[in-house]
C-alpha cells in the first residue's frame, strides 16, 4: 500500500472495498484516501469468444417521436436516422440495429422490449 500523503505512515486502516474504489484511513493521522480501481485491472471476458450477430427489428407498434427518441439514445452509433426509423414502422419493415454480442443484448434486452421492437437474431460468420 502506499504511503499516507499527509504523514507517511504506511499502515491503513481499510474503511470500504468495492470493485470500483477503495477508501482508506491512515491509522496514523487519520487522513482519509480513496483509490479507484482501473477497469483494466478487472478481468475481462474474452469477448472475442462470444458469438456476435446482427440484430434485425421490426417495430411491433407505430413508435411515437419520444420512443423513437429512446432507441437513438440507447444506440447512439446506430447508423438509421429517425426519419429511416419512421418509415420502417409505417412499412413495418425489419431493419438492423448492429452487431451485438449476447451479453450487449442483455444490456439492451428491457429498452428493446420496452419500445415493442420484434428482434431477429442473425448470426456473423467469423473468418
Ligand atoms: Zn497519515
Amino acid at each position: 500500500m502506499n504511503k499516507c500523503s499527509a504523514c507517511d505512515s504506511n499502515d491503513w486502516i481499510v474503511l470500504e472495498d468495492t470493485a470500483s474504489m477503495v477508501r482508506k484511513r491512515c491509522s496514523a493521522c487519520g487522513h482519509e484516501q480513496v483509490t479507484l480501481v482501473s477497469p483494466g485491472d478487472d478481468p475481462v471476458l474474452p469477448q472475442e469468444l462470444e458469438p456476435v450477430f446482427t440484430l434485425m427489428a421490426r417495430w411491433s407498434r407505430a413508435p411515437s417521436m419520444d420512443q423513437i427518441n429512446q432507441l437513438k439514445a440507447g444506440l447512439p452509433l446506430m447508423a438509421h436516422s429517425k426519419d429511416d426509423l419512421l418509415s420502417s414502422a409505417r412499412m413495418h419493415k425489419q431493419f438492423d440495429l448492429g452487431r451485438f454480442t449476447e451479453s450487449e443484448l442483455r444490456f439492451d434486452a428491457a429498452l428493446f422490449e420496452a419500445l415493442g421492437l420484434e428482434l431477429e437474431r442473425i448470426p456473423v460468420t467469423r473468418r
